[in-house]
């Protein structure tokens, strides 16, 4: 029996007094497989369908592009076109999507170019390291150049993906862990700040990548769905190493603001108010994590009150991503999210899917005054990428 196929027997569960366990079980069979445990809550609980948000929104996290990796750059891939996305914006209130990965040099001018400058205020759009030249000998000088050369090219921002302390090593593909501190990218995250461009960066995960897959695991099914997206063991760093990293990198670059994606650290939420307490130029955005912030409803609104200035919209939005739900780029996962931020339902789904993908818990409307919605759909953002609010 392989561990997909390893069960979550319901029979103990089921056994109540006076019961037998047939008399409950499904489908004829005592042994309930979890990845078919589908339960439907009986909770009478009120549905508020939000089809718009309140206020135009800048999703600051999507991802239209893809412009290649640690392989080098490729020839970039769109996954929608910017007609296709714009039928979906204009249904939810979209002002602008931000697409974070835009690549460097040719690839970048094809996505400025085809959504950037096709469809002017839309679609903006981010550039990224050029990661298959980090151990080159002057990759520094390079990097802080293709900075420059984006911001030319008219790149409104710097992403970094995990690969920047989870992939990147340093014969690129084979060798040491590179950390995000690596003094060799000191030269690009100063580049960006001067240029006025934020660097959206994604480090670490959920603290449960970095844990055994084993039956106490809370996103045991996630990472059955996504073996790779496991971190445990072998020589990788520890999430909270990681965070401290890209921490130094925050505090030594006071002048560069950075988005920290994924809100840093959804699960521990004092950890992230103490570095928002201690840099100035750290924000966060919230992309694939109203999943955790809707499970502590409460903690959340205090969080999100307090940084309401420094709390951006995102949602890592993929055209045509049906590998993860709570990524899918359409019309009922901006619903979800506005349901989530602008009314106080209760016990409802985080993404759009038959079984909660990253992990068995349902979520809480916050309520957000509409002060707080209008700064965090599009006033700290737009603030940030130097455009109207
Ligand atoms: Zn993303």
């Amino acid at each position: 029996m392989n561990r997909r196929k390893a069960l979550l027997s319901l029979g103990s569960v089921l056994a109540t007094p006076g019961l037998s366990v047939e008399a409950h079980a499904a489908d004829n069979t005592d042994v309930l497989p979890i990845e078919k445990f589908q339960p439907r809550s009986m909770l009478h609980a009120n549905e508020t369908k939000v089809e718009r948000a309140v206020y135009p929104v800048i999703d600051i996290h999507t991802h239209i592009t893809h412009a290649g990796g640690l392989d080098g750059p490729g020839q970039i891939r769109f996954a929608a076109s910017g007609e296709d996305c714009l039928r979906v914006m204009d249904r939810k209130n979209i002002r602008t999507m931000v697409n974070l990965t835009g690549g460097y040099g040719e690839n970048l001018q094809q996505a400025i170019d085809k959504l950037q400058l096709a469809h002017a205020g839309r679609f903006l759009v981010f550039t990224e390291p050029a990661w298959s030249k980090a151990a080159d000998s002057d990759y520094a000088r390079v990097q802080a150049d293709l900075i420059e050369d984006a911001h030319r090219r008219g790149a409104k921002g710097l992403k970094v993906l995990k690969t920047l302390g989870l992939y990147l090593r340093e014969n690129v593909t084979t060798g040491k862990l590179i950390r995000i501190d690596d003094r060799r990218f000191d030269s690009m995250w100063d580049a960006a700040g001067s240029l006025g461009m934020p660097v959206a960066i994604h480090s670490s995960d959920p603290e449960a990548f970095f844990l055994p897959v084993d039956r106490f695991n809370e996103r045991w099914e996630e990472l059955h769905a996504h073996p790779d997206w496991s971190f445990h063991g072998k020589d990788f760093p520890t999430n909270h190493e990681l965070q401290e990293a890209r921490r130094n990198v925050m505090r030594r670059h006071p002048r560069t603001q950075f988005i920290c994606l994924h809100v840093a650290d959804s699960e521990d939420l004092p950890y992230v108010a103490e570095c928002l307490d201690n840099h100035p130029n750290m924000h966060v955005e919230m992309a694939a994590r109203i999943g955790e912030l809707g499970r502590q409803p409460r903690a959340a609104y205090q969080f999100i009150d307090k940084y309401q200035d420094r709390v951006l919209f995102g949602t890592d939005a993929i055209p045509g991503g049906v590998d993860t739900p709570q990524q899918v780029f359409n019309d009922r996962l901006y619903e979800i999210y506005y349901r989530f931020l602008e009314t106080k339902d209760e016990y409802f789904d985080y993404a759009p899917a038959d079984v909660p993908p990253q992990g068995r818990w349902k979520i809480y409307g916050l309520g957000l005054p509409k002060p707080i919605l209008k700064k965090i759909y599009s006033e700290n953002a737009a603030r940030l990428l130097g455009i109207s609010a």
